[in-house]
């Protein structure tokens, strides 16, 4: 740190992304990208627009947000698009948390949003899980916090039926509840249905995982046209360019070609399955995940010594050091071969079997 570094960022630890080690060819299971390419419209959409890169990207982000309306079924005044869901989790942050609305999320969740809160000095509390990494909903029945949930929740994998977000909604009409979807694709129930009804929610959502965009950065919100507006007002005075040309219509063509992801989307859940009823089959518990990764602990031994095996036999997963979960491992869903590898190579390690 530099002797110039404002004292104002005195307590902040910034998020640590997962490892990208360049030292050797690794099955990459640790960062939940998918394992599968943009499909070719994709491709070609950002190639095109890379010609007219020299002009500014469109600040209105027309093209991606009339796309995201009619795929969601709501108005284009309700979406907003922004570079990840990374950024429209921070501006929805900035909109919503201070003092008299501290935030709220589940002492076991995205590693980013304590980060958010830091960066902002925004006041938060956390809510523990349950023993079985449940939520509580209890803990979130009006107590004047700004709410995130995670929906999927991510590391756990577990998802909260509708009707339990709709509790949330209902018991905090005078705060924002920010539902974040980024994993709800592989099998949650999206809020978005909801949005017309409660003026207190935003749902978040990402090309990073289900549209195999994760290095594009792209991501949006939906929610009421006064919430937009909000999270506009922070956008235009933060950065009016924040999705570029070609990860804009690339996105448009993702929505298009939706039917290559859809499939994508259902051989990750088949793979889920098939690895999780492996990995069960010796001996791990592993949680009911409907994302593209899978939440594993098992008694023989702890989750790190796991993680570091694995990467000695070049398979790369999350390893997460906070105390309830340091003997779990999250396992990104990819390829059936790459789970076969998975489940070989953890074998090979609970056998003892050299490298
Ligand atoms: N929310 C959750 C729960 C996540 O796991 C992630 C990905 N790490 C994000 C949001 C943000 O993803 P992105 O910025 O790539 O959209």
């Amino acid at each position: 740190m530099s002797r110039f570094f404002s004292g104002k960022y005195d307590n902040l630890a910034p998020y640590v992304p997962g490892e990208q080690p360049r030292d050797r060819k690794y099955i990459k299971l640790n960062t939940n990208e998918s394992p599968f390419p943009p499909s070719p419209g994709v491709v070609a959409a950002a190639g095109n627009e890379a010609y007219q890169s020299n002009l500014y990207s469109d600040p209105e982000c027309t093209s991606i947000r009339e796309a995201l309306a009619a795929f969601y079924g709501v108005k284009k005044e309700q979406v907003i698009a922004t570079n990840g869901s990374d950024e429209v989790l921070n501006f929805a942050f900035m909109a919503f948390g201070d003092e008299k609305s501290p935030l709220l999320f589940p002492d076991i969740t995205y590693g980013f949003y304590p980060v958010f809160a830091e960066l902002n000095h925004i006041p938060y509390d956390v809510a523990p899980l349950r023993e079985d990494f449940t939520v509580d909903v209890a803990d979130y029945l009006g107590n004047d916090h700004t709410i995130v949930i995670a929906n999927p929740n991510a590391p756990t994998g577990l998802a909260l039926p509708l009707s339990d977000i709709e509790t949330i909604l209902r018991a905090n009409p005078d705060r924002v509840v920010v539902v974040d979807e980024a994993y709800v694709d592989f099998g949650g129930e999206s809020a978005v249905a909801l949005v017309d009804r409660y003026d207190n929610l935003l749902v978040t959502g990402t090309f990073s995982k289900s549209r195999s965009m994760a290095g594009a950065r792209l991501g949006f919100g939906i929610g009421n046209a006064e919430l937009m507006a909000d999270l506009n007002r922070l956008r235009y005075s933060t950065n009016p360019y924040n999705v570029n040309r070609m990860t804009m219509e690339a996105g448009a063509a993702a929505i298009r070609e939706h039917d290559y992801y859809a499939k994508n989307i259902q051989t990750i859940i088949q793979n889920r399955e098939y690895a999780k009823e492996k990995l069960e089959a010796l001996g791990f518990r592993v949680t009911d995940s409907k994302t593209n990764f899978l939440f594993a602990k098992t008694d023989a031994m702890d989750g790190e010594a796991l993680y570091l095996a694995l990467k000695d036999r070049g398979i790369l997963v999350r390893h997460f050091t906070s105390t309830r979960i340091r003997d779990w491992n999250r396992i990104t869903v990819g390829t059936a071969g790459q789970m076969d590898a998975l489940v070989d190579a953890v074998r090979d390690i609970l056998k003892g079997e050299p490298v």
